[in-house]
Order: C-alpha cells, then sequence, then structure tokens
C-alpha cells in the first residue's frame, strides 16, 4: 500500500504546486469560504493549507489516506457526473507517501483529530482541539524520494508555479476568500466577495482590473462569461489567459486557441491576450478523467464551444469598434 501510494504520487505529485493544487481543491469540495495558504522556500519545506469546509469526521480521518477509499466513484455512471473537483480518492495518501504531514480536522466546533504521516506511515494520533475545519501541513516535501528532489528548481520557480495554481484558483472562484503567504509576506489576498474582476485587481493590478471588458453568451449548452483586456494591454506569454469549466481552472489549448483568434489581426506577432473566460456547463458533457493531475479534459461538442468562445469575445471588441464589422 505505502508503495503503491508512492507510484501514485509520481503521477499526482509532481512539485510543491501539485501539492497546493490538491489541497485547494479538497478544500473547496468541503464547502469553504476562506482557505489561507502558507507556504516555505517556494513549498519545498513547508505548505499549509487552513480551511473554515465541513471537515472530516475524527472516526473517518484515517480512511483518507487509503488510497481510494474515499473514491467518489463507484460506477460508470458516476464517472459522468462528477460535481466536486476531487474524484480519485488517491491526493492525500500520494501527498503523505512522499512528505511528512500533519492533518488536523474537526466539525461543528466539536473537537477533532490530529494525524501525523511520515513517508505514508501513521506516526501520530491524536485529539486536536475544538474548531470547524481543516488544516493540512506538508512538510519537506520529497525528503524520501532523493531522485524527484533532485529535479526540484530554485525556489522562485516553485513558488511562481505555486502562486499562478492560488492565482487561477481563485480566479475561478470570486465567492471563496483566498490568503497566500510565502516567507511571511503576503502574495495575495482575495475578500471572497464574489467579485471576479477584484480577484483580478488583485492578481494583475489595478490598470489591468479596471480597463478588462466582459461579455457574456449563453447557448443549449454552454454558458459563458468572460473578460478580456483590449488589445493594446496584450503580454508576451499565453500565461495571462485562463479558462474556467464549472469552477475548475484547466489547461486546455483549443480554448486559448480559441480565445487569440478572436484577437486576430489585434495582436503583433508573439503577443497574447489577457482574458479570464468562465464556462458553465452539463457536467456530463465535459470529461476531466482524462490524467490524475485533472487538468486535461476533454469536452463533447467542443466545436461549438470553440466558435461561441471565439464569437462572444470577437462580438464584444466588435462594440468597442476596435475591430470593423465585416
Ligand atoms: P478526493 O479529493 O479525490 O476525494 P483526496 O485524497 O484528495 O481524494 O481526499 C480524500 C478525502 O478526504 C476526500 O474525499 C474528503 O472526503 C476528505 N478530505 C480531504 N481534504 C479535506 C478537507 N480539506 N476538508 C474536508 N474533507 C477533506
Ligand atoms: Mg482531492
Amino acid at each position: 500500500e505505502t508503495l503503491s501510494n508512492k507510484i501514485a504520487a509520481g503521477e499526482v505529485v509532481e512539485r510543491p504546486a501539485s501539492v497546493v493544487k490538491e489541497l485547494l481543491e479538497n478544500a473547496l469540495d468541503a464547502g469553504s469560504t476562506r482557505i489561507d495558504i502558507e507556504l516555505q522556500d517556494g513549498g519545498l519545506s513547508r505548505i499549509h493549507v487552513l480551511d473554515n469546509g465541513t471537515g472530516i469526521a475524527p472516526e473517518e480521518a484515517e480512511l483518507a489516506f487509503l488510497r481510494h477509499a474515499t473514491s467518489k466513484i463507484k460506477n460508470e455512471d458516476d464517472l459522468h457526473h462528477i460535481q466536486t473537483l476531487g474524484f480519485r480518492g488517491e491526493a492525500l495518501p500520494s501527498i503523505a507517501s512522499v512528505s511528512k504531514l500533519t492533518l488536523e480536522t474537526a466539525q461543528n466546533q466539536a473537537t477533532g483529530i490530529h494525524l501525523r504521516y511520515q513517508g505514508g506511515r501513521l506516526i501520530a494520533r491524536t485529539k486536536s482541539k475544538a474548531r470547524q475545519g481543516t488544516s493540512v501541513l506538508v512538510e519537506e516535501l520529497f525528503f524520501n524520494t532523493p531522485a524527484r528532489l533532485k529535479y526540484m528548481k530554485t525556489v522562485n520557480t516553485e513558488l511562481g508555479n505555486a502562486t499562478d495554481v492560488v492565482n487561477r484558483v481563485a480566479m475561478a472562484r470570486p465567492d471563496v476568500s483566498f490568503r497566500l503567504i510565502h516567507n511571511d509576506r503576503q502574495v495575495l489576498f482575495t475578500n471572497g466577495n464574489g467579485d471576479r474582476r477584484s480577484v483580478m485587481y488583485a492578481i494583475y493590478g489595478k490598470q489591468v482590473a479596471q480597463n478588462m471588458l466582459t461579455a457574456s453568451k449563453t447557448s443549449q449548452d454552454f454558458e459563458i462569461s468572460g473578460f478580456m483586456a483590449k488589445p493594446e494591454m496584450n503580454r508576451a506569454s499565453r500565461h495571462y489567459m485562463s479558462v474556467f469549466i464549472n469552477g475548475r481552472y484547466i489547461k486546455h489549448f483549443p480554448l486559448l486557441k480559441a480565445i487569440e483568434k478572436a484577437y486576430h489581426t489585434l495582436l503583433p506577432i508573439h503577443r497574447y491576450p489577457i482574458a479570464v473566460i468562465a464556462i458553465t456547463m452539463n457536467p456530463a458533457l465535459v470529461d476531466v478523467n482524462v490524467h490524475p493531475s485533472k487538468w486535461d479534459v476533454r469536452i463533447s461538442k467542443e466545436e461549438t464551444l470553440l466558435l461561441e468562445v471565439s464569437e462572444m469575445i470577437r462580438e464584444r471588441l466588435q462594440q468597442e469598434t476596435l475591430i470593423p464589422e465585416q
């Protein structure tokens, strides 16, 4: 079991940013409205995620560290109706197998439980003080997998990756308050008031946030809403485009291309727009079970979606008379 967790970790836990992503997803699945993330040394020495979600019942906490024991997928049909961000039941066991992990969780302000794992082995189990929510502390990631540790980049690179994850998740969920602290310095704070523009303000600054155009489009299968920067506010990388499907940040190249296409002829070569596009659709039409990291998705009616995203942006840019009518 410990070994298979370690093998699974190879796929799920690539670097500190992947741990941050999995812990944030768990906190969101638990219905948290406030999530605090604290990192030391880009997350290499310490990642702490504290939430105010449902917590885990003390008698069930250990189960969360058994791979697939908590899988939300019981049959083929479930796979097509995934409403939660996590569903494989392998993140916690995987992370615990390659780190020193401390979980503290409590429900309804009652006494909770405190579990400590080292390299996947339970080494301490005590009661925790009464509170509401969950705290997961991950120390010395990859301490027992030297080969993996060797592949870690500089603190700044790991911090950049982890910050990027928090930023995108915060944009995906403006209704949740996020705070990211690195080495005692605050990197991000969002107030959770539901306003996506204020999240963009926190991430991209005033200039960008205030100048974003908005648009939305509803069709039979998709509800699309987006913020798009005017073409003059372009960037040198694709990094400033984000796409969310049903509150999940995804990496989907064709969707990024669809956004770029709408800006076609408006941007110099090798320059890309800033755009944040949120799509709501029937979960049955999107397959998130492509890769354990769940970044990648398959979308049925993808062609239609790409067209609609592109059209929505293009029409909005046209309204601004940035593009002449055709
Ligand atoms: P998955 O998210 O795929 O179900 P994980 O390994 O990430 O699997 O988590 C295992 C289980 O532990 C979850 O299904 C959930 O029941 C519980 N859990 C993990 N983190 C939290 C949290 N922050 N709050 C409440 N429950 C949690
Ligand atoms: Mg999970």
